[in-house]
């Protein structure tokens, strides 16, 4: 079978479970039909496809053109796959960030091994049948926790694709070091949004409102918080309030009960300034954290230090931009940067290094298929999307044949070469 019969035979099981991939995730993170084939359905379909259509052309040895001096040798670049590839994926999209990564791995022609993640069980268990009514003998579903991811990272792969925290990402490049393992490593972390001017505010609330309400503001490219002029938050949060009546509320829930904890233990002590809803017995038994809205947190507070992965958006007033920007330079690289600013064309991004930045937008750059996608520093190690992807599980294995061409007369050629550098 070629890795285009695998990648057609992978898409046609995937089409076929589309119902129950929408079933999954309403009962694992309440999604809504339209959010879950705007997120987890049709891009990995349009992956599929963006496959379909080069892979032929991706799997071409490269030809290289040699310089003069190595007359009639030939050289070429052979894409060959790593071999035994292990792909870690979390819960928040578990289909997209499952198949984005598998598609370029079975593509590349590797043999892979799928971990995903333990907390959204119903779309782990789908994704299980999806792969096994493929009918593809090398790949393979592994269902099971902390113990079983532990398990599989003691085994020896040729490569492996974690996506998750910063945190457990650390330990999985430590297991990958025994073996000198290469990895991919797609991490979180806390994405800044910073408004440089109040007139763009009106623009921005109804942007950074509609990234971080989405999948309930668990997203690793959500904003995290908002640094804005001094003087401003009380018109965001009018905006923010009004958008919010005219959308409603957009469902989806918070993944379990520890991470609505979590969330909740962020909000002690803080001003909290805006909220759409109560956090009473129902909301949390239903996972409806509601959207929040809070002021000034104090610099060391858990809310400004740990990754919110949910719906609480802190402001953080400014009086100096350029002491925002000279802050955030300190900080560790986010995995996304996003800055509201007035000035059409100016894509300046003051020395912050970032995984991507998105200018006047939140999210967007995750809908240009032409640019990868991944973290730098903190929010990670690699990239992927498309052909991207299809780089990430080839080793490019160059070959070299020499010619007839004797050594003596290599040693006159570079004789002469020299000679005409040294005048
Ligand atoms: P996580 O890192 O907490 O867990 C990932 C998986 O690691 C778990 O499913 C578990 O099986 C395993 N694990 C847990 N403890 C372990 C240990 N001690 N040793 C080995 N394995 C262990 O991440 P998560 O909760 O699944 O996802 C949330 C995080 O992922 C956020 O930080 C978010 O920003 C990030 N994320 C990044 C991207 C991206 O594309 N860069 C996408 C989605 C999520």
């Amino acid at each position: 079978m070629t890795n285009m019969d695998k990648i057609e035979k992978l898409k046609k099981s995937f089409e076929k479970n589309k119902s129950l991939i929408t079933d999954a995730l309403y009962k694992d993170l309440g999604k809504s039909f339209d959010e879950s084939r705007l997120t987890e359905y049709y891009p990995v379909i349009s992956e599929f496809d963006n496959f379909i259509k080069h892979l032929d052309k991706w799997s071409e040895p490269e030809k290289i053109k040699n310089f003069f001096y190595l007359l009639g040798c030939k050289t070429m670049m052979q894409p060959e796959p790593y071999g035994k590839v292990l792909i870690m994926s979390p819960w928040n999209y578990p289909f997209n960030l499952t198949f984005l990564p598998l598609i370029g791995a079975v593509a590349a022609g590797n043999e892979v091994v799928i971990k995903p993640s333990e907390h959204s069980i119903n779309s782990s268990e789908i994704i299980k049948k999806i792969i096994d009514e493929s009918g593809l003998e090398d790949v393979k579903v592994v269902l099971g926790g902390v113990e079983e991811t532990k398990n599989l990272l003691n085994k020896k792969f040729d490569y492996i694709f974690f996506t998750g925290s910063p945190k457990i990402g650390k330990e999985v490049y430590l297991k990958a070091a025994e073996n000198l393992t290469p990895v991919t490593l797609e991490l979180g972390g806390k994405s800044p949004v910073i408004i440089e001017d109040k007139h763009c505010l009106e623009e921005s609330v109804e942007k950074i409102i509609w990234g971080k309400f989405f999948n309930r503001g668990q997203t690793c490219i959500a904003p995290d918080y908002v640094c804005l002029p001094m003087g401003t938050a009380h018109d965001f949060v009018e905006l923010a309030r009004s958008y919010i009546r005219t959308n409603g509320d957009v469902g989806g829930k918070i993944i379990n009960e520890d991470h609505f904890k979590r969330l909740e233990k962020l909000l002690e002590n803080q001003n909290i300034i805006y909220q759409n809803g109560k956090i009473n017995s129902e909301a949390r038994e239903k996972g409806i954290f509601p959207f929040t809205i809070v002021l000034n947190p104090k610099e060391g507070d858990p809310i400004l230090e740990e990754e919110i992965f949910g719906p609480i958006l802190p402001l953080i007033e400014y009086e100096s931009l350029e002491k925002v920007y000279w802050d955030l330079r300190s900080k560790p690289s986010p995995l996304a940067l996003y800055i509201f600013r007035n000035e059409k064309g100016n894509m300046t991004t003051n020395g912050i290094k970032a995984g991507g930045v998105c200018i006047n937008g939140t999210m967007l750059q995750i809908l240009d298929k032409k640019i990868p996608f991944g973290g730098v520093g903190n929010s990670g190690i690699g990239r992927y999307h498309g052909k991207y992807t299809f780089d990430t599980f080839t080793h490019y294995k160059p070959i070299f044949e020499g010619s007839g061409i004797k050594i003596s007369t290599i040693h006159k050629i570079t004789n002469l070469v020299l000679n005409k550098i040294k005048k």
